[in-house]
């Protein structure tokens, strides 16, 4: 049972600043449980109080989630002494505690999930559950049908790691550039997972993104850098 001053409840969920929102409780604005209160540190109960600002209920949220394209060039941390960091990139949040679930590399873009829901990342992390991670990538060389085979029966990338099975789709080959646009879904997410399976079969990664993890898919609306909340349908699939 979570209890926090009401000034605070209401700031958190973006009602206005702590002095604004005060201001609105000494007016009389705001009623909790039906009566209105007019001290900005009354306690509530975030799980069982109703709050009503102007007559609307204002719901309590303990936990966020904002779907992210990563750029290139952002670290996926918290904090960095030197790099700008991803969790850096959402402005418009109420809780401090966010942090990415699981990484992408510097150099690689595309959807990262961004929350401070614990279980959820760990549930989506977690090496038994095997969440699917669908990359779009251009690697060098012609990719062909003996390397989707390769990936499709499970690639030995050292002998501390061989790869799960992997599915394997060629979009098109570029002649003149010699390079192949590749989708990849994985089943696991090993420290460079995709470059080292694509080293593995002679080839490089040129460029890396995220499509989707899990039932989440990016929202191609999303230029990198860009990001949004989940919608209530998004978070519920993801549990
Ligand atoms: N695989 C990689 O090699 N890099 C990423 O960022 C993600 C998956």
């Amino acid at each position: 049972m979570a209890k926090i001053r009401l000034d605070k409840y209401l700031a958190d969920m973006q009602i206005g600043t702590r002095s604004a929102v005060k201001e609105y409780i000494r007016k009389g604005r705001v009623r909790v449980n039906e009566a209105v209160v007019k001290s900005p540190e009354q306690k509530i109960d975030t799980e069982t109080d109703t709050v009503l600002y102007d007559d609307k209920p204002v719901g309590y949220h303990t936990y966020e989630y904002f779907m992210l394209n990563k750029p290139q060039g952002v670290v996926s941390a918290t904090q960095d002494t030197k790099e700008k960091t991803v969790t850096e990139l959402i402005t418009e949040k109420n809780r401090k505690d966010l942090f990415p679930v699981g990484r992408l590399d510097k150099d690689t873009e595309g959807l990262l999930l961004i929350t401070n829901d614990g279980a959820l990342s760990h549930e989506l992390l977690s090496p038994k559950k095997h969440v699917d991670k669908t990359y779009f990538a251009e690697v060098m060389g012609k990719i062909g049908q003996a390397e989707v085979i390769k990936f499709k029966e499970g690639l030995v990338i050292d002998t501390e790691f061989t790869a799960l099975p992997a599915v394997l789709e060629v979009l098109s080959f570029d002649e003149a550039k010699n390079t192949s646009r590749i989708r990849v879904t994985i089943h696991e997410g090993k420290f460079h997972q995709v470059k080292r399976m694509f080293e593995a079969v002679g080839s490089e990664v040129l460029y890396l993104k995220r499509l989707s993890m899990g039932t989440l898919v990016l929202d191609e609306s999303l230029a990198p850098g860009a990001y949004r909340r989940l919608t209530e349908q998004e978070i519920q699939m993801l549990k």
